[in-house]
């Protein structure tokens, strides 16, 4: 399967005075596309290096995959918040929570532009769903890709920050790895991803 650039949910120009044709244009043919370009070159390399068996620019690819696969997903997350009926406060569901959650929407309106005003460089503002607490967080990305893949949800992880092994393993971290393979429980795994894919 190869990552497609989708088209836009409106004309070009439907966004003025707001955001002007000439930039949405641009961000979506030329940027965002070679976001899609760049992760359907990163899947490539890391299935041939899974075919040849040689990893040794894993870490490189694996950083490649991080950086268009988010930049890809933010992107078609960011065009389909917008639209030339947007604005004004928000409805449904996401109201209540936001005046749960912030204190109201003024509050929150404030607490994430500052976000976005302050972050360093490149980078997202992002509100997010934190199913672990049952509520709404603000959160910045500052340059995606060091932050992984926006949006996917994680199934299976495997801790290698040292406090995880250092006392047994000491610098051995390859034995840690493969140690832990003994570990895995599949079946939740599995329940993970029955889950996600409803
Ligand atoms: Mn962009």
């Amino acid at each position: 399967m190869k990552y497609e650039l989708p088209e836009l949910p409106y004309a070009y120009e439907a966004l003025e005075p707001h955001y002007d044709a000439e930039t949405v244009r641009l961000h979506h043919d030329a940027h965002h596309k070679a976001y899609v370009d760049g992760l359907n070159n990163a899947v490539a390399k890391l299935a041939e290096a899974r075919e040849k068996g040689e990893f040794a620019l894993v870490k490189h690819w694996e950083r490649e995959l991080a950086f268009h696969g988010a930049g890809h997903i933010l992107h078609t997350l960011f065009w389909n918040n917008m639209s030339p009926n947007g604005g004004g406060v928000p409805t449904g569901a996401v109201a209540g929570q936001i005046d749960q959650d912030f204190g109201g929407f003024e509050p929150f309106k404030k607490h994430f532009s500052a976000s976005a005003v302050t972050v360093e460089g490149s980078g997202w503002a992002v509100l997010a769903w934190n199913p672990y607490a049952d509520r709404l967080e603000i959160m910045v990305a500052e340059k995606h890709q060091d932050l992984a893949i926006w949006g996917v949800t994680p199934l299976l992880v495997c801790d290698v920050w040292e406090h995880a092994y250092y006392l047994k393993f000491q610098n051995k971290r390859a034995a840690w790895v493969e140690s832990w393979w003994n570990l895995v429980n599949w079946d939740d795994v599995n329940a993970r991803l029955a889950k996600m894919k409803g």
